[in-house]
């Protein structure tokens, strides 16, 4: 499926990479799409642009000691991939999670890259986070945390450097604190280095909702590029975190009906619609489980273990995490009717599952086309800090939903361009791609 050289270049990384699962799975599926354009472009080639996109430009690993409310001493690790700054300063969230060491930061990183690249904003790629788990943790806990985790990582970022943002277990509160501290480390307000702040201290508006809120947009242009639309349509959303939520409201207000979403210990059903308010009041204010959310709405299942894929629905939004749709999941997907697949989490499907829905004519779109509305949204509050001005909801809104537009049109054009309709997966690639080698190349060796 690749060329020689690329099976070079891959088996390189694994090499120079060992373990690093992720990091590899999400290499391979870029180096699988681009080579109509290495074709095309033999100077990419010549100036070895994919073994330097392959290699990220820093990897920063730290000790992060703290206290827990007991008094005992608890030891994590963080970390900070500056993975390319060709278009801008490192761009990309921290992710708070037992399951994250170097590979899953790796991965993240690399897909940030191209994601970024394709919002058309000036933004690199870069990723970090921590194998802290907030779950159970006390809010001075995390606070505590997050003081240490920055009084490390403070000195590698900057609003010219690095911008971090939230990702899986790292929200407002998280934000807010690591923010606090770099303020107080550095006695500079220096707003634009982070971004997905609260609003009253410097954030904007639709940051919140925007990578669910650009899922649902994208899934919309899809559609309507094969004259359908969302309207009446039997959705599934897995995860019940900030991109669920966000997705499912405007699913709703779209005219979609969501009937199931999940989390890590089984699935909801609600056939009448998710009451996306329920679940927001359960999730960012009391911080419980969706388990709880049948105890409101009995007309609701909590089913304790199993997997939100075998609800059947039309199209179907991924949206917890990496790999969370396996080969038996895609199968049940198709054999149920579902049509569309559209990536809210970050790689969520498996490469075999994305061949299962492939072989099915499954209309499916890739994260980092179609969850690129939250990193277009950080660029947008970067913008906002810089000039020292704050935009309305409504024309954020309207900002993003452009922009979720405008990322659909390139890629629908440019696999119109390398004659592979519908292929959004190698579009998405090849454009993101593209964008990334033509500044390195102007760069110089760098
Ligand atoms: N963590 C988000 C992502 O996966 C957002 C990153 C950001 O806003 O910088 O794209």
């Amino acid at each position: 499926m690749i060329n020689d050289t690329l099976e070079t270049v891959f088996a390189n990384v694994v090499g120079r990479n060992p373990g690093e699962l992720e990091f590899h799975q999400a290499v391979r599926e870029v180096l699988e799409s681009i080579g109509p354009a290495l074709g095309r472009h033999p100077e990419y080639a010549e100036a070895r642009i994919i073994e330097r996109i392959c290699e990220p430009e820093r990897q920063i690993i730290f000790r992060v000691p703290w206290e827990d409310d007991r008094g005992r001493v608890q030891i994590n690790r963080g970390f900070r991939v500056e993975f390319n700054s060709a278009l801008g300063p490192y761009k990309g969230g921290l992710r708070f999670h037992p399951s994250v060491y170097l590979g899953i930061v790796k991965f993240l990183g690399f897909e940030q890259i191209f994601k970024n690249a394709l919002t058309g904003m000036p933004i690199g790629g870069g990723k970090g986070g921590s194998d802290f788990d907030p779950k159970g943790r006390s809010d001075r806990e995390v606070m505590r945390f997050c003081q240490s985790f920055m009084t490390e990582l403070y000195r590698h970022i900057g609003e010219y450097t690095d911008v971090p943002a939230g990702d899986i277990g790292v929200g407002g509160r998280e934000i807010g604190y690591l923010f606090g501290q770099y303020k107080r480390i550095t006695n500079r307000y220096e707003s634009g280095v982070l971004t997905g702040k609260g609003l009253s201290y410097g954030g904007a508006q639709v940051r919140r909702e925007a990578t669910g809120y650009g899922t649902v947009f994208f899934t919309e242009e899809m559609l309507r590029a094969d004259g359908d639309s969302l309207e009446g349509k039997r959705m599934v959303v897995s995860g019940s975190g900030n991109v669920a939520i966000y997705a499912i409201e405007k699913a709703q207000q779209l005219g979609g009906n969501v009937v199931a979403c999940s989390d890590s210990s089984g699935y909801l059903v609600d056939e009448k619609g998710i009451d996306v308010e329920l679940l927001k009041q359960l999730k960012e204010v009391r911080r419980s489980r969706i388990s709880d959310y049948a105890a409101v709405r009995p007309e609701a299942q909590f089913v304790v273990g199993r997997n939100v894929w075998e609800v059947p629905c039309e199209i179907a939004l991924p949206c917890a995490t990496q790999n969370e749709i396996g080969a038996s999941d895609a199968t049940a997907l198709v054999a149920n009717g579902c049509t569309t697949v559209v990536e809210g989490a970050n790689m969520p499907t498996t490469p075999e599952a994305v061949r299962i829905f492939t072989q099915a004519g499954v209309r499916f779109a890739p994260g980092k086309a179609a969850n690129a509305g939250g990193v277009a949204a950080s660029a947008l509050e970067m913008q906002q800090n810089a000039t020292r001005d704050s935009w309305t909801f409504d024309y954020s809104e309207q900002r993003l939903r452009q922009i979720m537009q405008d990322i659909h049109a390139r890629c629908f054009d440019t696999a119109e361009e390398y004659d592979m309709p519908g292929n959004y997966v190698a579009a998405a690639n090849i454009d993101g791609f593209r964008r990334v080698a033509d500044a390195m190349l102007a760069l110089g060796l760098i």
